[in-house]
């Protein structure tokens, strides 16, 4: 059957595949980025600072403060340009990155603590850009960026209002007035535009981090509970789960069944039709389980070829039965191998059940499931067998 995408899930897909990729780019890749978005900030403040220059009025000391502001910011941003386009040439030379980047977190914290003390250092403005471009390195960059940028961007920012303090140059010019003008609501307003501007890109910057940890950390749980070949749950999450459903059993006294599957002379299968159809047939076994149970029971991939099912509050007719539906499944669907060949495998099952055996620990439960497939395997493969402690309480 068809999967029907829609455009819309597809984009959406694309965006989440993006995020959840970024954690594993390579430093080249990182530094690119972080050039660009370096690159486009400047390039933003050029504009405002151009637009504060060509329009604002020189009493309210607009003029002078965009026309600088438009200086160098647009100094950085022709800057940082070539520089990105430097970063997509290190892309393919990794080796060069390292120094890049370094080079360039250093230069953006000079730049952009330059910046910043145009606004002066008790501006809203100032502390906003710094707590949201130093977040972003660290998380996106690492330790040693993000301080090698707060280092920098501290030392202009003081160096700069220090001169300022000592009247070499003008005191943080763009919110700060010349001495005489008269204080428009403009001002207040335009001061305001500002603010509420840093706060909105801050908050999208911080929006963006949230939902880049977040993914991340979803994709490394899915990492360390999924089996990466046949996506059920890998052997860790089913023995956690083998713990829960044995603490129950104790609580409660509730049933529970266990069975461990082995596929056919699988050996076979991967000398004859090759690895790659191994693998096939390992996912095909995973999801034929998967789909034949409850949802309350579980899969996992226990070994090699090996799966283990949970099977909850199932009595020894209920367990068996499912088991062997999930046999006649399995020997019924087969599965075309790399070059077109219809491949066919069948699997034995080895089924324990509580109450009923003598078991003590989860691990002797284990065992006693596990000596049930081998006997399925000595009486002829393919056929379900129950260990005879379970066989015995039921009779
Ligand atoms: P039996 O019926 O007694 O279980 O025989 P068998 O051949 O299935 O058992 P055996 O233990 O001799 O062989 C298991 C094989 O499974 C050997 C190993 O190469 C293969 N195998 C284990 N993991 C994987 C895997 O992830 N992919 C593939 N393709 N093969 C695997
Ligand atoms: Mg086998
Ligand atoms: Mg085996």
């Amino acid at each position: 059957m068809a999967e029907r995408v829609s455009e819309t899930d597809s984009s959406r897909t694309r965006w989440r595949d993006w995020f959840e990729d970024s954690y594993a780019w390579s430093r080249a890749r990182r530094a690119r980025l972080f050039t660009l978005v370096a690159a486009t900030q400047f390039a933003v403040l050029a504009v405002v600072g151009g637009v504060a220059a060509a329009f604002g009025s020189n009493e309210f000391g607009f003029r002078w403060a965009g026309r600088s502001l438009f200086v160098i910011s647009g100094f950085c941003a022709l800057l940082f340009l070539p520089l990105a386009w430097r970063g997509l040439v290190l892309e393919r030379r990794q080796s060069e990155a390292r120094g890049y980047l370094i080079g360039v977190s250093h230069l953006y914290g000079l730049l952009m603590g330059g910046c910043l003390y145009l606004a002066g250092p008790f501006s809203g403005v100032t502390w906003l850009t710094i707590t949201a471009s130093s977040l972003s390195v660290l998380i996106g960059l690492g330790t040693a960026p993000a301080l090698r940028l707060l280092g920098s961007l501290a030392f202009a920012l003081f160096a700069a209002t220090s001169a300022g303090m000592a009247g070499w140059i003008p005191n943080e010019p763009l919110l700060e007035l010349p001495a005489g003008a008269v204080v428009h609501p403009l001002r207040y307003a335009g001061t305001l535009l500002v603010h509420i501007f840093a706060a909105v890109a801050s908050l999208a910057q911080l929006g963006f981090l949230a939902i880049m940890l977040r993914n991340r950390e979803r994709k490394f749980r899915g990492l360390s509970s999924r089996d990466p070949l046949t996506g059920i749950a890998n052997r860790r999450i089913m023995m956690e789960r083998l713990e829960e459903s044995w603490s129950r059993v104790q609580r409660h006294h509730e049933p529970l069944a266990i069975a461990v599957a082995d596929v056919d002379h699988f050996k076979v299968v991967n000398d004859k039709f090759g690895h790659p159809t191994g693998d096939r047939v390992l996912k095909q076994v995973a999801q034929v389980l998967r789909t034949s149970l409850r949802g309350e029971d579980t899969v996992g991939r226990w070994g090699g070829e090996e799966f283990m099912i949970l099977l909850p509050l199932q009595g020894l007719v209920s367990a068996k039965a499912a088991l062997e539906r999930c046999r006649v499944q399995i020997q019924s669907a087969p599965v075309e191998s790399e070059d077109g060949r219809p491949v066919r495998v069948t699997a034995s099952f080895g089924l324990a059940l509580l109450p009923g055996d003598p078991a003590t620990t989860i691990q002797e439960l284990v065992a006693a499931a596990d000596a049930a497939l081998y006997r399925a395997k000595r009486n002829g493969r393919n056929r379900v067998e129950v260990a005879p402690s379970a066989q015995r309480a039921s009779a």
